[in-house]
């Protein structure tokens, strides 16, 4: 292969080989001849199945022959294998990896790595600072999955609940609310939660989404607020302002507003209803003898006595100084006539130890009836009272009812006052 045109027909075979993706592997049979050149267009032929291979990512393939050529695909290989490796390091969370040896690639592999330090840094203080807060905020943090189950639970449980968090961990909500239901995202409610001891609380519930994809599978966070010392407070002070101190009776605002509410049912279901109106007998003479003590005690056990006398579902309110208001559901004129001569007998057999001997008294009552053309409360007590009137004017110690009046004009006044409640137009 000396003359020239050997020399154009051998580079032409070669420059085909490295541009032909299809070039045949084996040299042109003519130049098969000169040994040399076989062997440089055959080692040039086996190249390229290779650098195609480690192209398409294959480095598994070994590389068996020598020389600087194959030396730099062996090395290409090995950093591109070693890179692979530190890929699979960086996937497992290990951001120590630096690459070398690559250039611009290593350069960026580089501050891909350090950013991603950085940023699980980053997050690993803040997930600390929020950690620090769920952990020793009063209220208690916890994440429901999907079926409102307790994923996080955070420690404060243990105070609010008498539940080490992994107690609660995987149990479902309903284990200590009352709803099977967890609360709506975006709500705040106030409910009674369960405590380990068997005993319930009140909790102040605030529940909101969380994004998707949180990770260990939770949906809603919610905050549970200790709010029984509140609920407590609230519930004293509606007991305040709406019983008399000293007998535990409705006062006369709420007896009228219950009253209220009563005779609409019994509207509604067309039930009688009745009430009666008891008043202590010469109470300021009682007073007198026995020392105001004496007449607190006989105040508290027109209550107390009366009650075991009435039903549970009869409203009693004290709605003056020794006067006293019953209200008897699904009660006619005629039994409730018979529920005050009861109570009658029963004061009249009482004896209250008092300063100076044993004080007994009796008690005169007045009864009426709700009528259909009635309207407010007031009006049954102004026609109770009448026959309370009555009584006293009879001798006392004694039941008047509506109908024995002794002929009074049965005329109502119209409603007034602030406390008057109509019930119908
Ligand atoms: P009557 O038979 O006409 O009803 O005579 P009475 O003496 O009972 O007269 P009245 O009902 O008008 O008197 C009510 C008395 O009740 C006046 C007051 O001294 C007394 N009283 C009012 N509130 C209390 C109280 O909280 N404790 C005591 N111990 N007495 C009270
Ligand atoms: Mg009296």
């Amino acid at each position: 292969m000396t003359d020239k045109t050997s020399l154009d027909h051998a580079v032409e075979a070669l420059r085909g080989l490295l541009a032909d993706p299809k070039a045949d592997a084996e040299p042109p049979p003519e130049l098969q001849h000169h040994a040399g050149f076989a062997a440089l267009y055959r080692d040039l032929s086996a190249l390229r199945p290779h650098l195609t291979r480690i192209c398409q990512g294959d480095l598994s393939h070994p590389i068996h022959e020598q020389g600087p050529l194959a030396g730099c695909r062996k090395s290409l290989q090995a950093r591109l294998r070693h890179l692979t490796w530190q890929v699979q390091m960086v996937a497992a969370g290990d951001f120590s990896q630096r690459g070398e040896s690559l250039g611009e690639f290593s350069t960026a592999f580089n501050e891909m790595t350090e950013a991603l330090a950085r940023a699980r840094a980053e997050l690993q203080r803040s997930e600390a600072r929020y950690r620090l807060l769920a952990e020793h905020v009063a209220d208690v943090i916890v994440t429901l999955d999907g079926e409102g189950r307790f994923l996080y639970v955070s420690p404060s449980a243990q105070a609010l609940l008498g539940y080490a968090p992994d107690e609660l961990a995987g149990r479902p909500l309903c284990d200590i609310t009352p709803s099977a239901e967890a609360p709506r995202p975006g709500t705040v409610v106030e409910l009674t939660v369960r405590c380990r001891d068997g005993t319930t609380r009140w909790a102040e519930v605030n529940t909101a989404a969380l994004p998707p994809g949180a990770g260990d599978g939770a949906v809603l966070v919610c905050v549970f607020r200790d709010i029984s010392a509140r609920k407590r407070l609230e519930s004293d002070l509606k007991h305040l302002a709406t019983t008399d101190g000293l007998t535990g009776a409705y006062n006369r605002r709420s007896f009228v507003e219950v009253c209220g509410q009563e005779l609409q049912r019994a509207d509604r279901r067309a039930r009688p209803t009745s009430l009666l109106l008891m008043d202590i007998d010469h109470f300021k003479r009682l007073n007198d003898r026995f020392g105001h003590a004496a007449g607190d005690e006989v105040l508290r056990q027109i209550v107390e006595t009366g009650r075991r006398v009435l039903r549970s579902e009869d409203v009693v309110g004290r709605i003056g100084g020794d006067e006293f208001a019953v209200l008897l559901p699904a009660t006619t004129l005629e039994q409730a006539g018979r529920v005050a001569e009861q109570l009658r007998t029963t004061y009249e057999r009482l004896a209250v130890p008092a300063r100076g001997g044993t004080a007994t008294f009796t008690v005169s009552f007045g009864v009426a009836e709700w009528k259909p053309h009635l309207r407010t409360v007031e009006e049954l007590l102004q026609r109770a009272d009448r026959a309370l009137y009555a009584a006293k004017n009879a001798g006392r110690n004694c039941v008047r009812t509506e109908e024995a009046c002794g002929g009074r004009p049965q005329q109502d006044p119209p409603p007034q006052g602030r406390n008057c409640i109509v019930l119908k137009r």
